[in-house]
């Protein structure tokens, strides 16, 4: 069998589609690759493949992680992800890091940051995509989700920095959203982000261990407090404050609880297949919303107006309004 990552026909991507299906990971691995092309024909056949494989997704628990740098994200996930493969699951880590684009290499999903479970044969790990914007990293992340449910990875985890918009990328990709925290120096709430708590489905205190146990204990006291004053985003679920230790593993089992709890309480009144609606839908808009921008930034007569019109827009001289007509007019929208 051919090394080039290109199904270059219909019986190859057949191939690879089944490949996947029966849980090959060199198949996967070298399906993400066409996602993670730059080459626009690599992408055509991805996303043909996504669709074939569609019926075989939308199985898995979608769990997103986000957390400071050092909150334990990572060692979370190592701890969490070897529970859940002891307990015959099979757990795929992927991760969204627009940062990556810059450094040249992702922070996120790096192997090595999961020892235990980088070697776990019931466990795929794959950094963020490195290039692109947030929104095509996204794009890129979630039909990897899809494919690595399609290779029968019931568990799909999917980790974020937090410290930009990328918080809200996973959280409109996955089920559960799950806000790490620490007791740390200082005031508590500081790291308590606004827009992240609020789309949090719970938040868990790390570090709950040796002396810092009630520490830990205070600080989920506060996020509590704190929480009370929001009103929570579905009436069946009121996001809950937990401490643990990734370190030690207690009360990891605790956190898996809740997640299923949210599972079964959302999936029986509808609201997780709703999520799930909504979130494919929303999908589909931002990136037809991404392919209009591309658009408008790569004709060059477009890109000429716009350059124009931004400097007379600044300049006071041309209105906004006008702008937006003279532009659109040129696109014949
Ligand atoms: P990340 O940047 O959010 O992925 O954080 P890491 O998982 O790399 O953890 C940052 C540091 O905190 C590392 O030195 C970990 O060993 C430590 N750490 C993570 N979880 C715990 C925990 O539960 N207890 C203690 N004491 N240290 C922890």
């Amino acid at each position: 069998m051919s090394h080039s990552p290109k199904p270059n026909s219909y019986g190859e991507l057949v191939k690879y589609a089944a490949g996947i299906r029966a849980g090959d990971r060199a198949s996967l691995a070298r399906a993400i690759t066409l996602i993670e092309s730059k080459r626009a024909d690599h992408r055509a056949d991805a996303h043909r493949l996504v669709q074939e494989l569609l019926p075989a997704t939308g199985k898995a628990v979608r769990l997103g992680i986000t957390g400071a740098p050092g909150a334990g994200k990572s060692t979370t996930i190592d701890a969490l992800g070897t529970y859940l493969t002891a307990r015959d699951h099979k757990v795929a880590v992927l991760a969204v890091d627009p940062s990556s684009s810059r450094t040249g290499g992702s922070i996120l999903g790096d192997k090595t940051r999961m020892a235990r479970l980088a070697v776990d044969p019931h466990a795929f790990i794959r950094p963020s995509p490195a290039s692109g914007t947030l929104g095509g990293v996204a794009a890129k992340t979630r039909e990897t989700m899809l494919l690595c449910e399609a290779a029968g990875y019931d568990v799909v985890i999917v980790e974020t920095v937090g410290v930009g918009q990328s918080e809200t990328a996973v959280a409109d990709m996955t089920d559960f959203f799950l806000l790490l925290m620490v007791a740390g120096a200082g005031d508590e709430l500081q790291g308590l982000k606004k827009g992240v708590v609020e789309i949090a489905d719970m938040i868990a205190v790390n570090k709950a261990d040796g002396d810092n146990v009630e520490r830990a204990k205070l600080a989920a006291a506060d996020f509590r407090g704190a929480l009370n004053i929001l009103t929570p985003a579905s009436a069946s679920w009121s996001p809950p404050v937990i401490t643990y230790s990734a370190l030690t593993g207690n009360g990891v089992p605790e956190l898996w609880a809740q997640v299923l709890q949210h599972k079964d309480k959302l999936g029986a009144t509808g609201e997780l297949a709703e999520r799930r609606r909504a979130q494919q839908v929303k999908w589909m808009w931002t990136m037809l919303e991404e392919r209009l921008t591309a658009r408008l930034r790569s004709d060059p007569a477009v890109r000429a107006k716009l350059k124009a019109a931004e400097a007379a827009v600044a300049a006071g001289t041309l209105a906004p309004t006008l702008a937006v007509e003279e532009i659109a007019g040129l696109l014949g929208i």
